[in-house]
């Protein structure tokens, strides 16, 4: 058998994979792009219900009453292969490797790559090896795996476990600094929830600013509990309002650490201790900051019904 095919065009003749050209019984020549693969079928048939049908249609082989056509069949010489086109030789290759032949891939590997092996996996119906290439890239986190790509991926390949931490982390950003570009990559339907959550929560940030929790009741200790109040109104207003509503999100507080945040800053320097104590106390255990949390939560179940339903 040839090496390569014989230039049709003034493309080079295409070359087999070096690692996944196997010349034995079983295997089929596939062309992707311009390489040759020759792989084991009945793994192809055991693990893609697209490859079970494929090959369960019946050949054209005896066409025109020609019974020697068997090599004329497709997959059977790399004069013939079957060609698989829209798929990339490096995608395929990678899918092969760690799903189908299941090769040690030292990790970590391209998140792209694995995004390459999704989508062939989601095409062709490889449920396990779909699985599996999702729980890879759930483990990667946002620096290498960005939330707009993976907001991208989620629809695209209709992965909504990769859809929701991605949401959580753009609910908490400025929907004004997305370019076209980012919105074209998330789809609009998740731009408008996530616009519309974004308008939810600031005025609930308006909400919280504007009203400093209720004083509570003065502690045994307290002797001047109209000071208390007076300390507590003030140092709300001075010290806490002005980061809720900080126009610059890197300096507003942030409502995901709302709690913590508030009372590690908060300077009382007058107030009763046990007063105090209470007060942040209340901070602590209050609900005060878990509105935005809400917000984005609904964000998600939204999503996922508009996106993800079956
Ligand atoms: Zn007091």
């Amino acid at each position: 058998m040839a090496d390569t095919v014989p230039p049709q065009t003034d493309a080079p003749p295409p070359t087999r994979h070096a690692e996944f050209y196997f010349d034995v019984e079983g295997t089929d020549v596939f062309l992707v792009q311009n390489t040759l693969f020759r792989v084991h079928r009945p793994l192809l048939v055991m693990k893609s219900t697209v490859f079970e049908n494929m090959f369960a249609l019946p050949t054209a082989t005896h066409k025109d009453g020609d019974d020697s056509l068997i090599d004329d069949v497709e997959g059977r010489t790399d004069a013939k292969p079957i060609h698989l086109p829209q798929v990339m030789e490096r995608d395929f290759s990678f899918l092969l490797a760690g799903f189908i032949y299941a090769r040690w891939l030292q990790p970590p590997q391209a998140v792209e790559d694995y995004i390459g092996a999704l989508k062939l996996a989601t095409m062709w119906e490889m449920h396990d090896a779909r699985q599996a290439v999702i729980w890879q890239l759930e483990q990667y986190h946002s620096q290498a795996f960005k939330p707009i790509r993976k907001l991208e991926v989620a629809r695209l390949y209709s992965v909504p476990s990769l859809a929701a931490p991605a949401f959580r982390i753009m609910a908490r950003r400025r929907i004004s600094d997305l370019s076209l570009e980012d919105i074209s990559s998330i789809g609009i339907p998740t731009f408008i929830i996530l616009s519309q959550i974004s308008e939810e929560m600031q005025s609930e940030r308006k909400l919280v600013a504007r009203m400093a929790p209720p004083m509570c009741d003065p502690h045994t200790s307290c002797d001047d509990h109209a000071r208390c109040a007076k300390e507590w109104e003030e140092a709300w207003w001075n010290q806490i309002a002005p980061i809720i509503l900080h126009p610059n999100p890197m300096y507003e507080l942030s409502f995901a650490w709302g709690a913590e945040q508030v009372v590690s800053i908060l300077r009382l320097p007058r107030m009763t201790p046990g007063c105090k104590e209470a007060m942040l106390q209340m901070i602590r255990d209050g609900q005060g900051f878990k509105g935005e949390q809400n917000f984005i939560e609904k964000g998600v179940e939204r999503m996922n019904k508009l996106l993800y339903s079956p």
